[in-house]
């Protein structure tokens, strides 16, 4: 059976490697130039910056066993972060919570080891997913190309997106897209700052309430970084629903201001850039693992599947429902 896999993000490559392992061959189609997602590190001059995910968790016991695996792979390591709450310069103590672990050297490394020996065709965004007699054949659409190519035909084709892209591609299965439909994603916009000297502000993370920002970080904080003093900040939800359509520079500069008043450092960054995720979490994922029309051949995976886990769309989300797809598909 030859099955085709839309993205290639952290559930797309899980689904990959579980259905390469039972035998099937796999063909993933991903439209940006490299894997991982949401798990993403911006490469610039002065180093990385995990712009994406900040790091995740393992609560089930599933997850803590890959996640063991992917440590003595030397793909992850944990996160020892001093990490405070933050509200208009107060700092207190952040609650406990388990163990924070973060892809080594960044947090896109551990899609590039997943992505090994797997057959991903990059720069394919697919536009299209149609019938062809009992399979499937995807419409694909690269840069270098004017007129989208049509891919296939597949036996199977899995759908590995977060649930708003995911919605327009199950035109074939309407069910399936009132279901991604009810799981909508909040945007969020992203700004990364590198420093020339450390900012000395005591804490490697803070949670910040009453701000624009929510969450800001010291990316240089976790291991295996390049040296220098980088830090990544998330805008609320809120702030990042209202100024989705900002531009750019307008969005740098009101996220700048944030940071400066939250941690009442004065400090300019020697590099400023912002990046807008518009589907940044599900913040009420679907009560369910995975979709998978068996007759069809169809099915769907992603953070946005509660997978049995509280709380908003995560990595531990992306695994478990690419787990559970696999399990779906394979006898
Ligand atoms: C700002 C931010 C902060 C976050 N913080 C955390 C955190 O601290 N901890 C945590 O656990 N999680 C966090 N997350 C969530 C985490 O990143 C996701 O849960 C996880 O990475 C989702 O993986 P995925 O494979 O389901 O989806 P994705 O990573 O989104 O992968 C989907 C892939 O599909 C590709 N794609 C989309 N449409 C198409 C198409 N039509 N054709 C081809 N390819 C396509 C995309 O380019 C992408 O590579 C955060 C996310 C964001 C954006």
């Amino acid at each position: 059976m030859h099955i085709a896999i839309v993205g290639a993000g952290l559930a797309g490559l899980c689904c990959a490697k579980g259905l390469q392992e039972q035998g099937y061959c796999v063909t993933l189609y991903e439209k940006s130039r490299g894997t991982g997602g949401r798990m993403a590190t911006r490469r610039t001059e002065l180093g990385g910056f995990d712009h994406g995910a900040q790091y995740f968790t393992a609560t089930s016991e599933r997850f803590k066993k890959q996640v063991t695996a992917w440590r003595k792979a030397g793909w992850v390591a944990p996160w020892d972060a001093k990490i405070v709450t933050l509200d208009h310069g107060i700092t207190r103590p952040a609650g406990r919570s388990q163990q924070r672990l973060v892809g080594v050297p960044g947090m896109r490394s551990l899609s590039e080891q997943l992505a090994i020996g797997l057959d991903i065709r990059y720069e394919q965004q697919v536009l299209d997913i149609e019938a062809y007699g009992k399979q499937w054949v995807l419409s694909v659409k690269s840069d270098t190309v004017a007129i989208p190519a049509t891919a296939g035909p597949f036996d199977a084709v899995l759908i590995a997106v977060p649930a708003d892209q995911a919605q327009g591609l199950l035109t074939v299965a309407p069910k399936f897209a009132q279901q991604a439909k009810a799981a909508s994603m909040a945007p969020c916009w992203t700004l990364m700052m590198a420093f020339q000297e450390p900012l000395e502000l005591g804490y490697d993370a803070a949670w910040v309430q009453n701000a624009r920002l929510g969450w800001i970080s010291r990316d240089s904080s976790k291991p295996g970084r390049r040296a220098g003093d980088h830090w990544v900040a998330h805008a609320t939800v809120d702030w990042s629903i209202e100024h989705l359509e900002d531009e750019p520079e307008r969005a740098k500069e009101k996220l700048l201001k944030s940071f400066h008043e939250s941690t009442g450092s004065a400090v300019q960054p020697i590099y400023a850039t912002v990046h807008r995720w518009r589907y940044a979490q599900a913040l009420k994922p679907l009560g369910l693992d995975c979709l998978w029309d068996a007759g069809q051949r169809i099915g769907v995976c992603g953070d946005w599947f509660a997978a049995g886990l509280d709380g908003a769309g995560r990595i531990e989300n992306a695994y478990l429902s690419a787990q559970a797809l696999v399990k779906k598909i394979t006898p």
